[in-house]
C-alpha cells in the first residue's frame, strides 16, 4: 500500500509515521504532505537517507493541483493536518476554518477523483461539545463550541457527506487529548512541563476543574492503525485513553514530577467558552477491531516528562517558531 500521510510532520503525524516506518509489515511507500506552519518541524520525522521509503513534500492540502498529484499516486490518505490549537482559534478563527473545512474538503475531492482505496479523517471528541456525566458513543450529534471544535465537526461531516454522495470509503477516528514526545509548546502538557523544568510558573485557567481524558500518542497512533487496516467505510471510531483528570489534578502530578510546588501556579481567567468536560465511550473501537491503550498515565506521563528534560534542543526550534 502506498499511504498518503498529512499533517506528519506535525506532533501526532510523526508519533503515526515513525510506527509506520518501524513496521516491516507497513505500507511500501509513505508521503507526508505538510505545510511546516508554526506546529510542523522536519526534524520530527527521520531523513530519506534514515528512511528509504518516505517522500516529504512541503505543501499545502488546500493547494488542489498539489493534492491531485499526490493524491493519483496512492492508495490511501491518512489525514491529520489541521490548525488544532483551541486558543489560537479562540484569537482568530480564519485559519481553522479554511485549513480544517476547505483543506478537508480539497483533499476529499482530490480522493474521489484520484479512486483512493480508504480515507481516514483523525478528529476529536471536541465536536460533541461538553458532557457533565457519562460517556459520548460515536452516536451523539455534533454539538461543538470553540472555533476550533467546530471546524473538525464541519470537515467530519463534509468527509460522510463524501462517503454517501461518492461512496468514498472514509473512516473517522474522534480521540481524547493526546500527550508525549514531540507536542508542540503550546498546549498544556508540554507548555506546563518546559516552564517548570525552566524553574518559571504555570497558568492555570480558572479554577482548574475542567475533566479531560488522556491519551498516549502511541496508542492514539496504534488505534488509527487499526482502524485503516480493519475499520469500515462511513464508520466513525472514539479513541480514549481511560484516564480522566481534573486540570488541577494534571498539574499537581506534572509539580510532582518535575519537583515543583503550588507556590508555581498561577490561577489565570478561563478559556472563553472553556467546555467543562470530555468523555468518550471507546467500546466500538475495543469490540470491533480489539483496542485497548496499554500506557498508563503515570508511566506515559513519567517518560513523557523525561524526554521533555531530555530533549531541551528541541524546545528553542519549536518555540521560536511560536
Ligand atoms: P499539530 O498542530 O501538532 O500538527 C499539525 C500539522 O499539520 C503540522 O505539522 C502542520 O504543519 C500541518 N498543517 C497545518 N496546516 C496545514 C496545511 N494547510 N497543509 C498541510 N499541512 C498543514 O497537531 P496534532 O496535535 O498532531 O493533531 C493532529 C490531528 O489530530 C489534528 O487533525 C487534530 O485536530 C487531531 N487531534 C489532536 C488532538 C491532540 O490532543 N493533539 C486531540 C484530538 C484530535
Amino acid at each position: 500500500m502506498r499511504l498518503l500521510v498529512t499533517g506528519g510532520a506535525g506532533f501526532i503525524g510523526s508519533h503515526f509515521v515513525h510506527g509506520l516506518l518501524a513496521d516491516p509489515a507497513g505500507p511500501t511507500a509513505v508521503t507526508v504532505l505538510d505545510a511546516l506552519t508554526y506546529a510542523g518541524n522536519r526534524a520530527n520525522l527521520p531523513t530519506a537517507r534514515q528512511a528509504p521509503r518516505l517522500e516529504f513534500v512541503h505543501g499545502d492540502i488546500r493547494d488542489a493541483a498539489l493534492v491531485g498529484e499526490l493524491t493519483a499516486r496512492h492508495d490511501a490518505v491518512v489525514h491529520f493536518a489541521a490548525e488544532s490549537h483551541v486558543d489560537r482559534s479562540i484569537a482568530d478563527g480564519t485559519e481553522f476554518t479554511s485549513t480544517n473545512v476547505l483543506g478537508t474538503q480539497t483533499l476529499l475531492e482530490a480522493a474521489v477523483r484520484a479512486g483512493i482505496g480508504t480515507f481516514v479523517q483523525v478528529s476529536t471528541d471536541e465536536v460533541y461539545g461538553s458532557i457533565a456525566t457519562g460517556s459520548w458513543t460515536e452516536e451523539q450529534p455534533l454539538a461543538p463550541n470553540s472555533p476550533y471544535a467546530a471546524s473538525k465537526a464541519a470537515a467530519d461531516l463534509m468527509a460522510l457527506a463524501y462517503h454517501r454522495t461518492h461512496g468514498l470509503d472514509v473512516r473517522i477516528t474522534r480521540c481524547s487529548n493526546n500527550y508525549g514526545p514531540r507536542q508542540f509548546p503550546e498546549k498544556l502538557i508540554p507548555l506546563f512541563t518546559g516552564r517548570l523544568l525552566d524553574g518559571r510558573t504555570v497558568p492555570l485557567y480558572g479554577d482548574g476543574g475542567n475533566v479531560r481524558d488522556w491519551l498516549h500518542v502511541e496508542d492514539h497512533c496504534r488505534a488509527i492503525r487499526l482502524v485503516l487496516d480493519g475499520g469500515r467505510p462511513g464508520e466513525v471510531y472514539n479513541i480514549g485513553g481511560g484516564t480522566e483528570l481534573t486540570n488541577k489534578e494534571l498539574t499537581g502530578r506534572l509539580l510532582a514530577a518535575c519537583g515543583a510546588g503550588w507556590d508555581r501556579v498561577e490561577h489565570v481567567e478561563d478559556r472563553k467558552g472553556h467546555d467543562a468536560r470530555y468523555s468518550v465511550d471507546w467500546s466500538k473501537i475495543h469490540r470491533e477491531l480489539g483496542y485497548a491503550p496499554v500506557h498508563s498515565f503515570d508511566e506515559g506521563l513519567a517518560t513523557t516528562v523525561a524526554w521533555y528534560r531530555d530533549h531541551r534542543s528541541w524546545w528553542p526550534t519549536a518555540a521560536a517558531a511560536a
